[in-house]
């Protein structure tokens, strides 16, 4: 009686261990969540090369299925199959989901990383934008294929969406300032509508969040050379692909990571690194990114104390360099780790 208690109680969530590293980290963030009093009952589904090798597709319909009855989902990396015309099954489930927000906190842990107090978080336009691009051929000089092209396009009402989302969660988090990215200069249509639409929102929320506006080239240098100047980013797709991946090297790199995919009717948490192949199967990847895209999906479902708690326990086993991986300088592994983490919780 009362298991069934305790089941009835549990969040429903989608754990797609996925491929490479992915079902080794999955089992150190299970056990670890397990530890704790997870508030998660897994649906264990399949995406990626190990769902193309058992269902000949890489993104089977019973993944899409669970996706859309939970409506929330931990996600390991995928590989994309080469050839064959495969579109990235990321790309394929943040428009089956219409997940426009893609989510990057990047706060220093590292204590020998590059700078010491890097706490910021990149709205990503998730939907829109050049990823969303159009490209062809044109004949240039005789050559049919002499010249290409690709297109992208932003809308109002996207624009609006994201720069309301970072506003928002500037406003829930008692963060101070939202800057906005763009190349207004340049790319005037695409990116000055943007500009114009993300301003048009700031304003709302005069007296409550300061805004500032930049240009992403020097955005990207005042990122490097004054990270603490920044708060909460929002910009479109392109640029935010890269900026978060610059804020992540101001940190120290990529294992510890999360990002989230947020929509209307989904949400979908993964680590920003991929599959690492030339690691998989030897138990020396970082679980800590994986890790932190949990506590994000924890704070989601509005599990704070629990995200925090098993941040304060990564962060503290990372700085004691406790049964570490050896991209975090130790002799440890993907077990060892999680047992530091455990121990802490
Ligand atoms: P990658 O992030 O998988 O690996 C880059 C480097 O970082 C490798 O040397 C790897 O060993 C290391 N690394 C990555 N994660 C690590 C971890 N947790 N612990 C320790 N070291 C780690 O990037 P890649 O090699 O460019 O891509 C490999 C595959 O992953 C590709 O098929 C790519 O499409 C896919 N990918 C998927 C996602 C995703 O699903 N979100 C994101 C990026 C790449």
């Amino acid at each position: 009686m009362s298991m069934e208690k305790t089941t009835m109680t549990k969040i429903q969530a989608t754990l797609i261990p996925g491929d490479g590293i992915g079902p080794e980290i999955t089992e150190a963030v299970t056990a670890i969540l397990d530890k704790m009093g997870s508030p998660f009952e897994w649906d264990v589904q399949q995406a990626g090369m190990s769902a193309f090798d058992a269902e000949g597709t890489p993104l089977p319909e019973a993944t899409l299925d669970s996706i859309r009855r939970t409506k929330l989902a931990l996600k390991g990396p995928l590989t994309t199959p080469v050839g064959g015309g495969f579109k990235s099954i990321n790309l394929q489930l943040r428009q089956a989901f219409n997940l426009y927000a893609n989510v990057r906190p990047t706060k220093t842990i590292k204590l020998d990383g590059r700078y010491d107090n890097v706490d910021m978080v990149i709205f990503r336009e998730n939907l829109e934008g050049y990823y969303i691009s159009d490209e062809g051929y044109i004949e240039h000089n005789g050559d049919p294929e002499g010249k290409v092209f690709s297109t992208g396009y932003n809308t109002k009402e996207g624009a609006q969406r994201i720069t309301r989302a970072a506003f928002e969660y500037a406003v829930a988090n008692g963060r101070k300032k939202v800057s906005i990215v763009h190349k207004a200069n340049i790319l005037k249509l695409l990116s000055g509508m943007f500009l114009e639409e993300a301003r048009k929102v700031a304003q709302e929320y005069e007296g409550r969040v300061e805004f500032d506006e930049r240009i992403v080239d020097a955005c990207a240098m005042q990122m490097v050379m004054y990270p603490d100047a920044f708060d909460v980013i929002v910009t479109t797709n392109l640029f935010g692909d890269i900026l978060s991946d610059l804020a992540a090297g101001l940190i120290g790199g990529l294992g510890l990571a999360p990002g989230a995919n947020i929509g209307e009717n989904a949400a979908i948490f993964e680590a920003v690194h991929g599959s690492a192949p030339d690691i998989a199967g030897q138990q020396k990847a970082n679980p800590c990114a994986f890790l932190m895209a949990a506590g994000l999906m924890l704070e989601h479902v509005g599990k704070s104390d629990d995200a925090q708690r098993l941040k304060k326990a990564v962060v503290e086993t990372v700085q004691a360099k406790d049964r570490v991986t050896p991209d975090l300088g130790g002799t440890g592994n993907t077990m060892s780790i999680a047992e530091a983490i455990m121990d802490r919780l």
